[in-house]
This record gives C-alpha cells, structure tokens and sequence, in this order.
C-alpha cells in the first residue's frame, strides 16, 4: 500500500506543493502548527530515520539544504525555525514517509514539554 505522501509526490492526492526536483517534494502540511509549516519528502519511500541506508546520506543532506532554501524564500531565515522529524510511536510519528517538518513563523517555545 502506497502511503499518503507517496500518493502526493504521483500526484494523485492534492496538496499545496512548494518544491520539487528529483529527489525531494515539499508541501504544505494540511494542519499546521504554525504560520509556515511545510513538509520536505524524499521521493523515494523510507519508512522512518530507521530506515535511512547509508547510501542516502546525500538525500538526507539535500532535504536539510532545500528546508534552508523554503525558510529564506518563506521569510523566516532570520526570524527563526524549527527542523523536526519525528520517529515511531514515541517521536510522535504519524505518517511512515520520512519527512522533514520545516515550523515557523511565530515564537515556538522550549523543543519539548519537560515532564
Ligand atoms: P508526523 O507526525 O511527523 O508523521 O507528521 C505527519 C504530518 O503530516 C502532520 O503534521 C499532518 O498534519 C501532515 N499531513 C497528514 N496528511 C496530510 C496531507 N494529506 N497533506 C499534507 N499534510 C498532511
């Protein structure tokens, strides 16, 4: 079974794309957590960080120099941002397509809740 985001980079669900090249789409994410909320997708499916072979450390790369490149165009380079990327049920994962969230636009405060 396809996954959500594999079925966004075909092009068969909608979705606000920002970015596309080769190796990586980029979205919006449909429930944003802050004024810019964007999604950076590798077009091939990895699952989650786990998944990662070393031979894609140049895609890895590439997905953290296009989030670079949105955060300038979205105007938020200087202002701030935040990268995440969740991992398994306990990083909070929902959809198992990497993804690189790129969060931004107001104050986002401490990383995570301390206990
Ligand atoms: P994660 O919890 O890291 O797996 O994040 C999944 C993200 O995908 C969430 O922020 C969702 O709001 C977002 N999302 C789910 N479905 C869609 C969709 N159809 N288009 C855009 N973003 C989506």
């Amino acid at each position: 079974m396809p996954t959500l985001f594999e079925r966004i980079i075909a092009g068969e669900l909608p979705a606000t794309i920002v970015h596309r090249d080769d190796r990586v789409t980029a979205f919006l994410d449909i429930r944003p957590a802050a004024p810019v909320h964007i999604l950076i997708v590798p077009n091939k499916a990895i699952a989650t960080v786990n998944d990662i072979a070393d031979e894609d450390e140049s895609l890895m790369g590439h997905m953290v120099i296009v989030a670079r490149d949105l955060a300038r165009q979205q105007g938020i380079a200087d202002s701030g941002y935040r990268l995440i990327v969740n991992c398994n049920s306990d990083g909070g994962q929902e959809v198992y397509h990497l993804h690189l969230h790129l969060i931004g636009g107001r104050h986002l405060g401490p990383m995570v809740q301390r206990a």
